[in-house]
């Protein structure tokens, strides 16, 4: 791990994922995706008479699903095992083999699991956070998902925020999902500073390109599931296992 300083003389703000930076949430995101997955090719294996391959939790989840919109996450997950699913309605069941149908189901199968666990949040993530607002850090936290409001408030921490920008955004204002810069952008920009002065803090690979493609002043990459190279290769400019390695 390497030291570094954050430094109110380079950076005016910081920019915060929620899912796997300040709550636990990416690995139950990630339990969740494989409950939907597997469901859904094991189903497939038998109309299709192959074999049933399962969703790896580690490998498809920071390749294909972990940090991008939901149905992003269903349609480039498919895509890797070369199944193509139409559309589908927005108004349509959840759970209908149709992109849509699977991302509802992917939040069913996720709400459930929140309000029976409850959201755990990652102390390193959460010193940081409070570390940077001490020194003046305007911060803001940047998540694909549109249940990052419901985290928040269910993690107590909605406050250490100035602004959101998270799945809801996304669809309101037309905004491109990570690996896109687009609601990193956006954030910076409701903050009133300017990219080359902000950092970004994220732990998915489509997280630290976001970082990169909007060349902001610092990308800091957290390594949560051993792979800081791929993060590194991605665009993060310092990849830590430790926020705490910030606090000086
Ligand atoms: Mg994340």
């Amino acid at each position: 791990m390497r030291n570094a300083t954050l430094s109110k003389s380079h950076f005016d703000a910081v920019l915060f994922d929620l899912d796997g930076v300040i709550t636990k949430t990416a690995g139950v995101h990630a339990a969740c995706w494989k409950k939907l997955f597997d469901d859904f090719l094991r189903d497939h294996a038998i109309s299709t008479q192959q074999v049933f391959v399962p969703f790896d939790p580690v490998s498809d989840y920071t390749k294909y699903v972990d940090g991008k919109l939901r149905q992003e996450g269903v349609a480039d997950f498919l895509a890797s095992r070369g199944i193509s699913l139409p559309l589908g309605d927005s108004s349509a069941a959840c759970g209908q083999h149709t992109v849509r149908g699977l991302a509802c189901r992917k939040d069913e199968i996720f709400n459930t699991v929140l309000q029976e666990k409850g959201v755990e949040v990652l102390e390193d993530g959460l010193a940081l956070v409070g570390h940077v607002r001490a020194n003046g850090f305007k911060t803001a936290v940047v998540s694909s998902s549109k249940n990052c409001r419901l985290v928040l408030q269910m993690a107590n921490i909605e406050k250490l925020f100035d602004i959101r920008v998270d799945g809801v955004t996304v669809e309101q204002l037309g905004l491109k999902g990570k690996p896109h810069p687009d609601t990193f952008l956006k954030a910076a920009d409701m903050l009133g500073v300017q990219p080359k002065r902000s950092v970004v803090v994220e732990d998915a690979i489509a997280g630290v390109q976001a970082g990169r493609r909007g060349n902001f002043g610092l990308v800091i990459g957290v390594d949560r599931l051993g792979n800081a190279s791929a993060l590194r290769n991605n665009g993060a400019d310092i990849v830590v296992t430790d926020l705490k390695c910030f606090i000086v």
